[in-house]
């Protein structure tokens, strides 16, 4: 395979949360301005128009103030850095939470292809020859969107790094300095839609990113009712791993078989009526094949080992290493846009800037005190 080096931006956010939105916005204002634009496109291929998403996101603006204000401020710090409308800043930390609640009944619902593709893994430290736990992805999403890696330094929460996409505040796969890790697939279920106005999720991976525990990073995924569902994989540097299939008002919990935990787009636990494998079939094939990748093995795992996995391309174009696929006018612009394995004793993303066989891995700490 030809390599390739392009590398993901990175920015430090630093200082109040306004000041980390200020700086945010001020920095990548084009891209956020494009990803607006980009999923007021993708709205409107589903029948919502820009109107309508629009009105939705205002409602989440009050909810936000109520329920994170730090994350408020930070919101309006970008729409203020960026000159782009608080509402389409909204519309962006929201965009799950919107698809769903432009829609009123359940058959237009699971007609929907919003979510975002993904193939997730934990490892313990017994299964790594370095003897530490790692989590990791392939985060599969539009070409065309915006992403980077972002350094939030905070005086009274845990510094992170996280990917997170041009105007969203909530980062979505990182690490904190306490050694707390998350990673995220979509995931669809008949309960999505039933109560749109909800915290939204990147509202609560922020709150993940700055839990000091294990038990609060859960606790902000799981303590009061969502909009839709969602799976997080979370990890933490005293080598616990749980896999969390969030759905509106219940849960499915999996922990490690053999030292490996791995997840895709379809619902593991009993909780629920799984709808993404109708329309991305291919989640039954990679979820099971990194499994066996990751422990079809004599020895313990290295970081090249965890790499090649994530490089497969059993089932291409739509395998563990996905790239977009010409034959599916619907999914033609959905690949790896990144590939991250987070070492959570280090406190490090090393991540891609798309299909990990044909990008490089570059590594992205948290700030040290
Ligand atoms: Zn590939």
């Amino acid at each position: 395979m030809t390599q390739c080096n392009p590398k993901l931006d990175y920015v430090t956010l630093s200082g109040s949360p306004r000041d980390r939105g200020v700086t945010h916005g001020e920095r990548f204002a084009a891209e956020i301005k494009a990803n607006v634009d980009r999923y007021l496109a993708k709205f409107s291929h589903y029948g919502i128009s820009a109107e309508r998403a629009r009105e939705l996101a205002c409602k989440f603006i009050p909810l936000i103030n109520e329920t994170a204000p730090a994350y408020a401020t930070e919101m309006q710090g970008i729409a203020d850095g960026s000159g782009v409308p608080l509402a389409d800043v909204a519309l962006l930390n929201a965009r799950y939470e919107i698809t769903y609640g432009a829609y009123a009944d359940a058959a237009e619902k699971t007609s929907l292809r919003p979510t975002d593709g993904c193939t997730s893994f934990g490892l313990r430290a017994t299964v790594t020859n370095e003897g530490r736990p790692y989590i990791g992805q392939n985060w599969d999403w539009m070409s065309d969107i915006d992403v980077f890696m972002m350094g939030v330094e905070q005086s009274n929460a845990p510094n992170h790094v996280a990917l997170t996409e041009a105007g969203i505040v909530g980062g979505k796969i990182g690490v904190n300095e306490n050694g707390i890790g998350m990673t995220l697939n979509g995931l669809v279920s008949t309960a999505d839609g039933e109560q749109t106005f909800q915290t939204p999720y990147h509202v609560r991976f922020r709150d993940v990113l700055n839990a000091t525990r294990l038990s609060q990073a859960i606790g902000a995924l799981l303590e009061t009712n969502r909009a839709c569902s969602a799976n997080v994989l979370l990890g933490s540097e005293d080598n616990e791993l749980i896999d969390l299939e969030i759905l509106p008002q219940s849960a499915n919990y999996l922990y490690p078989s053999d030292g490996v935990l791995t997840h895709a787009n379809h619902l593991k636990g009993p909780e629920g009526e799984s709808q993404l494998e109708r329309i991305l079939p291919d989640t039954l094939c990679r979820e099971p094949r990194l499994r066996r990748l990751l422990t079809d093995r004599c020895d313990t795992l290295s970081v090249t080992d965890i790499k090649n996995a994530l490089r497969d391309h059993v089932d291409h174009p739509t395998s563990i290493c996905r790239h977009q696929n010409s034959a599916d006018p619907e999914q033609e612009r959905s690949s790896t846009r990144v590939s991250a394995i987070i070492d959570l004793t280090a406190k490090c993303v090393s991540a891609t800037a798309g299909p990990p066989c044909q990008a490089t891995y570059h590594n992205y700490a948290v700030s040290e005190r």
